[in-house]
């Protein structure tokens, strides 16, 4: 095989890979998911050319993304598959052929009463909820497929998902998608706005981000919403058919999907795919295509599966929606590196579930090559179900004032003159230091969820500090007081308190994080990672040579040469230097030092503590040895109330137990 095939899938998987992490783990893609799928097909053609490239851990061998280390693990019962993507009904055909031909070499009698079940495929998340003898026991996310997220209390909180059912059988373990109504999305997003919040992008990730919160009570708040859509292990009962188990989930109080139908050929289901094409809008939920199932239950088995997905089922995918409109004017916005990117302002439209006013044009060579004028009907389009862009221009519809666009020769922000290296599409303002568009966006980046993740510190709020000259750069943000922060506009006490919380417990985040947030070109979330885990302090990082970095894996020399370059900047090293000073951790490990204050003492949470969620506070008390568990009896030893506790508080004021409250949690642990 020659050298250039490997290091095509190389950089194949290496892509894939990164752009998995953005889906999966961060609910942040950044590329559509017919470029990801574009580049999966690549990969497998590659590897069944020369089956030596396929190795376990190619993208193409697994199932989503890792589960998120906070959670607890949840092995399946049996794997939980992806499903096989086409984008074509010339696809569908191909996969009738092959069904057709795989049950005839099985000698399957499939000619009688063959079928089709078509389903809607619900643009959420994949879950699997496990009952034992009828009732619900625990609750997961898929995950990597064999192993999930134990997101049980979370998903109580969603109102279909029945405590019990009827039927008592030893065990049912049913599959189902959660997703977000367009309404609820709507609604969420609105507040967010309003508390100068961060939106999100489209109701999965919303649904996603709010599954996977620690606490409990905030997914309440987002008002999920589930459809089952199939039963992955049952004891004591069996079907014949995947249809015969829909049934048997809605008479068992399941919501199950209206618009399930049963097709008897793939003529058919081409026909269901097009009216739902059509029907997608009206709905009241978001869908990306239709999932295609073998119906008889022996005729799957008969079909199996592959690493990655089963062969009795495909998904047709819908093409990205596209959306004409007016392009109004277009500003230029410099980002948190100064790169200048021009962006559309349109007559709204609705499109893929939201609201679009702006979309990327990307660069000045993007928009010269499309012609794209202001005063031009342009259809636009979300990538990655995300940002939206403009993809083309109506020629047909220009007016004679339509307008060329010239990209500025200074900063629109600082009024530097702008550069454009010759190797990059990019046109910069290299004003690092003092362009207010830059400062603005690197301290928004530092405090954002994939890094510092610092709660209350929405742009708006930066902006604020800002203006008011509370702070320069990030490591003012670790002297803020309450003094300074109190007067401010909107902040009441409560707020100004929780800010300072957030901020103090910033302090404790891992190395990893801290790389991701100070901004190093080219270091982001994944080389951040890769970087803690290899040099385990921040003070290892700052003495390695470009050579010894360039040395490991996925870090290539122009991200050593950054690396390099950052830290003998004398200002970075100033800013770190301060960093250090206010006590942020800058190692890796940063697993508490386990106390055993807490040893052999037992603990009851109720109500809502003002700081701590659920599971911090239990972390808390487990870190220093002590044990919680979940009703009051005469061997708890303490119980921590927080505000509107349940009868655990009474029940502890009757047995004359202890109550403590966060504070005095704290000075236990502290002592
Ligand atoms: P998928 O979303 O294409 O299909 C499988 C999932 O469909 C199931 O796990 C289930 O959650 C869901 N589903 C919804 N309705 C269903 C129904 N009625 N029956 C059965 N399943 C139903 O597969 P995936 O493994 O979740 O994700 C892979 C896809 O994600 C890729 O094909 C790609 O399009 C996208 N992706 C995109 C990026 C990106 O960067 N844009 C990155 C990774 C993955």
């Amino acid at each position: 095989m020659e050298r250039s095939i490997r290091e095509k899938a190389e950089k194949l998987k290496k892509e894939l890979e990164k752009h998995s992490y953005n889906y999966y783990v961060l609910d942040r893609p950044v590329i559509s998911d017919f470029q990801y799928d574009e580049m999966m097909a690549e990969l497998i053609r590659l590897e069944e050319t020369y089956p030596e490239l396929k190795t376990p851990d190619s993208p193409t061998q697994r199932v989503g993304g890792a589960p998120l280390s906070q959670f607890q693990e949840v092995r399946h019962i049996t794997p939980m598959y992806s499903l096989n993507n086409g984008y074509s009904f010339e696809e569908l055909k191909e996969f009738d052929h092959r069904v057709k031909k795989t049950l005839a070499e099985e000698n399957q009698g499939f000619e009688k009463e063959f079928s089709y079940v078509a389903e809607l495929k619900i643009d959420g998340l994949a879950i699997v909820l496990t009952y034992e003898n009828g009732f619900f026991v625990k609750g997961a996310t898929r995950g990597n497929g064999t192993v999930g997220e134990d997101v049980t209390e979370n998903l109580k909180t969603i109102f279909e998902i029945p405590l019990s059912i009827p039927a008592k059988l030893p065990l049912l373990e049913v599959r189902g998608e959660v997703y977000m109504p367009r309404s609820s999305f709507e609604k969420l997003n609105k507040e967010r706005a309003e508390k100068g919040e961060p939106l999100f992008a489209n109701p999965r990730n919303a649904a996603a981000g709010s599954l996977r919160q620690l606490d409990p009570k905030i997914a309440r708040k987002r008002q999920l919403k589930l459809f089952l859509y199939n039963i992955g292990s049952s004891e004591g009962k069996t079907f014949l058919t995947h249809y015969d188990s829909l049934l048997f989930l809605k008479e068992q109080g399941f919501p199950v999907n209206e618009n399930i139908r049963l097709c008897k050929t793939i003529e058919e289901v081409i026909s269901y795919c097009k009216e739902f094409q059509k029907k997608r809008e009206g709905l009241p939920y978001d869908i990306d295509g239709i999932v295609v199932k073998v119906n008889r239950l022996k005729e799957q088995e008969a079909l199996g599966y592959t690493a990655k997905a089963p062969k009795w089922a495909v998904a047709y995918k819908f093409p990205a929606e596209e959306k004409k409109t007016k392009l109004l004017s277009i500003t230029v916005q410099v980002g948190r590196t100064g790169v200048l990117t021009p962006t559309a302002n349109l007559e709204p439209v609705r499109l893929a579930g939201t609201t679009v006013m702006r979309a990327t044009l990307h660069n000045e060579d993007y928009i010269k090559e499309k012609d794209i004028r202001v005063g031009d009907m342009v259809y636009v389009r979300k990538a990655g179900d995300i940002i939206p862009e403009v993809v083309r221009v109506e020629t047909e519809d220009r007016t004679k004032d339509a307008v060329p666009f010239e990209m500025p020769k200074t900063c629109p922000e600082c009024g530097f003159p702008v550069v454009r290296e010759e190797s990059e599409a990019a046109v910069r303002c290299v004003n690092e230091f003092s362009c207010p568009a830059q400062i603005r966006r690197g301290i928004e980046h530092f405090v954002s969820k994939t890094a510092m993740d610092i709660d209350g510190l929405g742009p708006k709020v930066v902006e604020q500090l800002l203006k008011e000259g509370l702070i320069q750069d990030i490591a003012d943000l670790y002297t803020l007081t309450y003094e300074e922060l109190i007067p401010l506009e909107r902040m009441g006490e409560k707020s100004v308190e929780n800010l300072l919380h957030s901020i103090a417990e910033s302090k404790k985040r891992p190395l990893h994080s801290l790389l991701a947030a100070l901004g190093i070109p080219l270091i982001g979330v994944r080389a951040g990672a890769l970087l803690a885990e290899h040099f385990l302090t921040l003070e290892n990082l700052e003495e390695a040579t470009a050579e010894e970095l360039s040395a490991l894996p996925e870090i290539g020399d122009k991200m050593a040469e950054s690396i390099v370059s950052f830290f003998q900047n004398e200002r970075n090293h100033d800013i770190i230097e301060r960093l250090k000073n206010c006590g942020i951790n800058m190692t890796e490990e940063t697993e508490e030092k386990k106390s055993l204050r807490l040893e052999g003492k037992t603990f009851v949470l109720t109500g809502t503590l003002p700081h701590l969620s659920r599971n911090e506070a239990k972390k808390q008390i487990e870190d220093n040895g002590g044990k919680v568990t979940s009703s009051v009896s005469k061997k708890t030893d303490y119980v921590v109330a927080g505000e509107d506790p349940g009868s655990k508080y009474d029940k502890a004021m009757a047995l004359n137990i202890p109550i403590l409250d966060e504070e005095g949690l704290f000075s236990l642990i502290e002592e």
